[in-house]
């Protein structure tokens, strides 16, 4: 059964310093999904912390909190059937070297660490992450005429 979801997308500082956020969002927005939520904000080292709290102690964490805290960033509330799986499948593995061709970090990226974007990868993730960079009123429901034309 399809689902209708909303998913945190990320556009990390190195995608901000190299000018393809507007890529990357078209890849997302050609698509079908819709934009829900969206804002270009300095990510805190204590919102960094809560948004990577499963990674606190792990040897790349500091430079994780160096990096994504370096820059904007933009957030991204997308919305749309299986939005979770359907973002994550077009952004391709964590790695960039072993991500499927095609996907945002494969056509863009070559290193972990360096990876452009992020995106929440399940329901529960999901929930939290988009709690910790939007609150409740920045969140908006609408209809597009074209929904129907993307899925059934
Ligand atoms: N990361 C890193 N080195 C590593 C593993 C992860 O720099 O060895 C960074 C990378 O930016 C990654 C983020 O930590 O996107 C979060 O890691 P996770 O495994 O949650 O990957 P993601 O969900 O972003 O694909």
């Amino acid at each position: 059964m399809e689902t209708t979801e909303r998913t945190l997308f990320l556009i990390k500082p190195d995608a901000m310093q190299r000018g393809l956020a507007g890529e990357i969002i078209a890849r997302l927005e050609r698509r079908g999904l819709k934009i829900v939520g969206m804002k270009l904000l300095r990510v805190t080292r204590e919102l960094a912390e809560r948004h990577y709290a499963e990674h606190v102690g792990k040897p790349f964490f500091p430079g994780l909190v160096e990096f994504i805290t370096s820059a904007p960033v933009i957030a991204i509330a997308w919305e749309g059937q299986d939005a979770i799986k359907v973002v994550r499948a077009t952004i391709g593995a964590t790695n960039p070297v072993e991500a499927a061709s095609g996907t945002v970090r494969a056509d863009f990226g070559l290193d972990k660490g360096r990876n452009l974007v992020h995106a929440s990868d399940g329901p529960e993730s999901a929930t939290r992450e988009l709690a910790l960079f939007f609150a409740p009123d920045e969140l908006l429901s609408w209809d597009r005429d074209v929904d129907r034309w993307v899925a059934e």
